[in-house]
């Protein structure tokens, strides 16, 4: 594990989680680590991965997390990889799951890209443009099941691959990138000349398909599965899990997708047990009404966790729910409550910002 960030709160580790995909003993894992050794919860992020705050030891949790096949020995910082959440069981193009785990490990085979900044995204979108959505770096989206248009800073390319050299095509974009990135970040800070240049370099053939739209649909409550089985799909205040919650989500033992919404989905349950999910889950703090003002809602750890907030956001976030409880219409728009203009966690479509301030708070369109 890298060397964990240090807050106020003590140092945060970040476990980054390709597709979003945690198995049900990695989330078993994380639990009791998140007991032995932090502040006993587990924090979703915008990029669905997952941080474990207030740590004192940090040595013996990097050793934890590197058993249970959570951090790789290398590549770790640029592993991030968004992928369609619900791929291969609800809707789509195509099913990506395998492009996941298979992007994940060419990446690791490719020592240059170690030097690609932890904020470059790749994605795998399987049609729906959720992946899409949050502006990936190098990125593929199924038009159908067996071919891809690939996606460079957000922007379609024109560029299509057969799927089974999608993985490649990406790692090969992303080399290009480094090529010529000049110490920028992200596809996007490319000027369009340098840009036009990566586009140039990829494989594949020219071609045209529908533009994607993605509209958000929160992805809570009882879902049906292509395959008959059941997807519970919750959300939690905050977005932290406590330690105890995530100890049971592991003892369902199936595997648990999180979402960039923080969303958990709870995959492949037949009916009586995700009957019984329902039932031991939700008293713990797990929300499955698609009318919660939470699954609108998020924020920062705000103070006293960070050390520039000047205002407990959680509480503030917390108080605006509850100012929201009960109203017959949910939240439509969706909101995030910061304690700075680092506006750390942002979602990345269209949201309303609202930055706490001691004195004010500030509200900001993005
Ligand atoms: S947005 Fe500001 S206050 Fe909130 S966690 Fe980030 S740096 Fe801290």
């Amino acid at each position: 594990m890298r060397t964990p960030h240090s807050a106020r709160d003590g140092a945060l580790a970040r476990v980054r989680v390709p597709g979003g995909v945690v198995t049900a003993a990695q989330l078993t894992e994380l639990s009791h680590v998140a007991t032995e050794f932090g502040d006993g919860h587990l924090e979703l992020t915008s990029r669905a991965n997952i941080q474990i705050r207030g740590i004192a030891d940090v040595h013996a949790v990097s050793g934890r997390l590197s058993a249970a096949g959570l951090v790789p020995p290398t590549h770790e910082q640029v592993r991030n990889i968004a992928a369609s959440p619900q791929s291969g069981r609800i809707g789509g193009n195509a099913d990506v799951r395998e492009h996941v785990s298979r992007l994940d490990r060419e990446l690791q085979m490719r020592p240059g890209l170690e030097r690609l900044s932890g904020r470059f995204l790749f994605g795998l979108d399987d049609g729906r443009g959720d992946v899409l959505a949050l502006q990936p770096d190098s990125a593929a989206v199924w038009h159908s099941a067996d071919r891809a248009e690939l996606i460079l800073g957000g922007i379609a390319t024109g560029r299509f691959a057969h799927t089974d050299d999608v993985v490649s095509a990406i790692l090969d974009a992303a080399e290009a990138f480094l090529a010529a990135a000049d110490g920028r970040w992200r596809m996007r800070d490319l000027d369009h000349a340098t840009l036009e240049h990566v586009i140039g370099q990829l494989p594949g053939t020219s071609g045209s398909g529908e533009s994607v739209v993605y509209h958000r649909v929160p992805r809570i409550g009882w879902l049906e599965q292509s395959d008959g089985t059941v997807m519970l799909g919750g959300v939690v205040a905050h977005g932290r899990i406590t330690a105890q919650l995530a100890e049971f989500l592991g003892a369902v033992g199936t595997d648990i997708v999180i979402t960039p919404d923080r969303e958990i989905l709870i995959t492949d349950l037949s009916e009586g047990v995700a009957d019984t999910v329902l039932r031991v889950l939700a008293p713990m703090g797990l929300i499955f009404d698609a009318n919660s003002p939470w699954t609108h809602i998020s924020c920062c750890v705000g103070a006293p966790g960070c050390a520039k907030a000047t205002a407990d956001v959680r509480t503030l976030a917390a108080q605006r729910v509850h100012s929201l409880a009960g109203d017959a219409e949910p939240v439509a728009a969706r909101e995030h409550w910061v304690g700075c203009d680092r506006a750390c966690g942002s979602p990345a479509g269209t949201h309303t910002l609202i930055i706490a301030t001691p004195d004010e708070l500030v509200t900001v369109s993005k």
